[in-house]
């Protein structure tokens, strides 16, 4: 049986080898291209299309880490269906070590974009026109904001329990519920019927050794369950984890301004009142324990040293 040519950006995808496609998506007055590159790696045997895609926000490092750690050690490679990789999308923002474009844009609320919009609008519908009809399944890596750190996790919509099933295979610490949001990636691919997980790890401008390896552990229970390649040597290896299923959440926020230092680790089992760190002025004159709440888990921690009053501090996850 002949196979049908698998197209991507105009170029037509040979099977058995790797191929580098440009996005372009723009050009800047200094005449110069903006281009992403798309790695693809397509097998001789049929199968799904797994999109990777990092950096929609440009500082968010870690998602970009393990995408290139994946293609390095050539985890992308399927003997059956093809691997996208966009390790960093939002190019700019990726220079500048900033979330947003230049202009302040959040690439991440542009979706599903315009071609006559701002620039992270036309980024958002070059991907959504050129990458996305190929793709079957998505995996959209991001991390915390700012100094949050999170601890890693899929976000999935309850209404969807196929992605449930899915977060569960890739087996991040915690499967977190939470809606879309609104003009995000996840809520324009949702509506295209594409199956998608967000995971979320780390903090930004950071790469943190155990989210990259919870990241790639994770794409690769995903293709060796999508049965894209044998990767169950890999998995027996690999230390098993038993995903906590967080369906609320909230942040404990700062009762008072001052230099914060916390004394949990990401991840952790907190019972209500529980002292996890504290809250002081620089003089050694006051120094207030931050306490929690109620019982749960530490999904989320601000690892900003000084903290403004109402600052987010911990996110607190409940099973
Ligand atoms: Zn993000």
């Amino acid at each position: 049986m002949k196979k049908q040519p698998f197209q991507l950006i105009g170029t037509t995808i040979p099977a058995g080898r790797k191929t580098i496609v440009n996005l372009e998506t723009a050009r800047l007055h200094t005449h110069n291209k903006i281009e992403v590159p798309v790695i693809v790696e397509r097998s001789k045997n049929d199968g799904p299309v797994l999109l990777l895609i990092g950096g929609i926000h440009g500082n968010e490092i870690n998602g970009v880490e393990i995408i290139r750690e994946l293609i390095s050690r050539k985890y992308n490679r399927p003997t059956a269906g093809t691997v996208i990789c966009i390790p960093a999308l939002n190019v700019f923002g990726f220079l500048n070590q900033t979330r947003e474009f230049p202009d302040g844009k959040d690439l991440n609320r542009m979706f599903p974009g315009t071609q006559n919009g701002s620039m992270a609008s036309l980024f958002a519908w070059n991907l959504m026109n050129n990458i996305l009809p190929a793709a079957d399944y998505i995996v959209d890596f991001h991390t915390g904001g700012g100094n949050r750190f999170n601890s890693s996790q899929i976000r999935v919509a309850k209404e969807h329990p196929e992605l449930q099933e899915l977060a569960a295979i890739f087996a991040p610490r915690f499967i977190v519920t939470a809606a879309d949001r609104e003009k995000s990636f996840r809520e324009a691919a949702t509506k295209l019927g594409k199956k998608i997980l967000l995971f979320e790890g780390g903090k930004s401008l950071d790469i943190h050794n155990r989210i990259t390896q919870r990241g790639v552990n994770g794409v690769l229970r995903l293709m060796n369950h999508l049965g894209m390649r044998d990767y169950s040597a890999e998995i027996a290896a690999m230390p098993a984890v038993d995903p906590i299923i967080i369906r609320q959440s909230t942040w404990i926020r700062a009762r008072h301004g001052g230099m914060f230092r916390f004394h949990v680790k990401d991840g952790a089992k907190v019972m209500k009142g529980d002292t996890i760190g504290s809250i002081s002025d620089p003089y050694g004159e006051f120094e207030k324990p931050v306490k929690v709440p109620e019982n749960g888990y530490i999904i989320g921690l601000n690892h900003s040293p000084i903290v403004y009053q109402g600052d987010a501090l911990v996110h607190l996850g409940k099973e």
